[in-house]
């Protein structure tokens, strides 16, 4: 028989059980195609509408104007944080960097390869907040300013927009990407590894505006090229496209909740009850992330020693986790404890479900 779980993993993460059911029902004959779209062509007329429709699923949830390209790109996140150096550093061999967890650390190391990257702020010990705007030091010859929106190790996302004064801004948004509205115009590029809120690994999401295309260092290799991937429409070479059907299935699930608002309300009703009872359980469970900066996709927290962490009730907790069919919950390596995902495709039952487990395993443990 089928065991019923729930995913609270932090990606490759759960997807929506309509979306996988709606995959499975087309795995082997897609439309009336006679094929799987595992064994399309990419150039089909098939894989051509998949690809257009995904696209424009983006820009009409995002409201995204015709002056910024939609491309997908493979190598992960990680590939992006070269490609992002690669294809914007050109103008002046510098960028600034802001670092607010491992994530955007990973970045700014990356693209120290291709340039000069300037820390908007000293490196930080903890990470547990994001020091405020007015400490903030941006060069004056910046090609673009860098962050991650959400760091999924640490739980950390950006309240606001950071404010570049013109100068091209970036953004990571692997972690929350159509979670929460945003005004796209404010930014030069926005990009996404799928396997988190809209699909499974594989595919890269980049928007990128228009000007800023145009300029890629001599060495930037063909598949991370933004000027020729958006040119071919993202079919300069094969692209993943098994995992762009299966997102362009998520965008349509998006639509058909709501879209991003309905996203961004249930986000913040999950994790309010999240936090919320965290924050109420007198020290036995603490958040490690400031309220102010708290992640509504991830929340890191911690069990017991007095707010560090005691690893014997924490590896109970994961046990007891896992006897009720809650399993992912274990924290990054990085910095240990729980971390529950909360992404899209989490309902708010789940979260409710996982709430209860919390309460009873303080009842038993304080
Ligand atoms: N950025 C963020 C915010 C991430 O959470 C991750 C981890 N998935 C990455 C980048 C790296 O992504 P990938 O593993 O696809 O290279």
């Amino acid at each position: 028989a089928e065991k019923k779980v729930i995913n609270f993993g932090a990606g490759p993460a759960k997807l929506p059980e309509e979306v996988m059911l709606e995959v499975q029902k087309n795995l082997v004959h897609y439309g009336n195609s006679g094929i799987s779209v595992m064994e399309m062509s990419h150039r089909s007329a098939d894989y051509s509408n998949i690809n257009d429709q995904a696209q424009q699923s983006i820009r009409d949830l995002l409201n995204v104007p015709q002056n910024y390209k939609i491309i997908f790109l493979q190598g992960g996140g990680t590939g992006l944080f070269a490609a992002v150096a690669l294809n914007l550093m050109g103008r002046t061999g510098s960028a600034d960097y802001l670092v607010t967890g491992s994530w955007s650390a990973k970045a700014a190391k990356e693209a120290a390869k291709y340039g000069k990257v300037n820390l908007v702020f000293p490196k930080v010990d903890k990470y547990t907040e994001i020091p405020p705007a007015s400490t903030w030091k941006f060069s004056s010859d910046a090609s673009y300013v860098y962050y991650c929106d959400n760091e999924t190790v640490h739980g950390i996302e950006f309240p606001e927009i950071p404010d570049t004064k013109g100068v091209p801004l970036v953004a990571d948004m692997s972690s929350n990407f159509l979670s929460r509205k945003f005004d796209i115009t404010k930014f030069g590029v926005v990009f996404a590894g799928a396997q988190k809120n809209v699909g499974p690994a594989g595919v890269t999401v980049v928007i990128v505006r228009e000007d800023l295309l145009g300029s890629p260092l001599p060495v930037c290799p063909i598949i991370l090229d933004f000027t020729i991937n958006a040119k071919d429409n993202s079919l300069h070479n094969t692209p993943p496209c098994f995992a762009i059907y299966v997102m362009s299935r998520v965008f349509e699930w998006i639509k058909r909740k709501g879209g991003v608002s309905a996203m961004e309300s249930a986000a913040q009703k999950k994790s309010k009850l999240l936090y919320d009872f965290i924050d109420s359980s007198n020290g036995f469970y603490t958040s490690t992330v400031k309220p102010a900066y708290r992640s509504h996709m991830n929340a890191p927290f911690r069990i017991g020693g007095n707010g560090a962490g005691d690893e014997t009730l924490e590896a109970a907790f994961l046990k007891g986790a896992a006897a009720n069919g809650m399993i992912q919950l274990k924290g990054h390596r990085l910095v240990g404890g729980i971390r529950a995902s909360i992404y899209n495709a989490v309902t708010l039952e789940e979260t409710e479900t996982l709430i209860k487990y919390m309460k009873t395993f303080l009842e038993q443990n304080k």
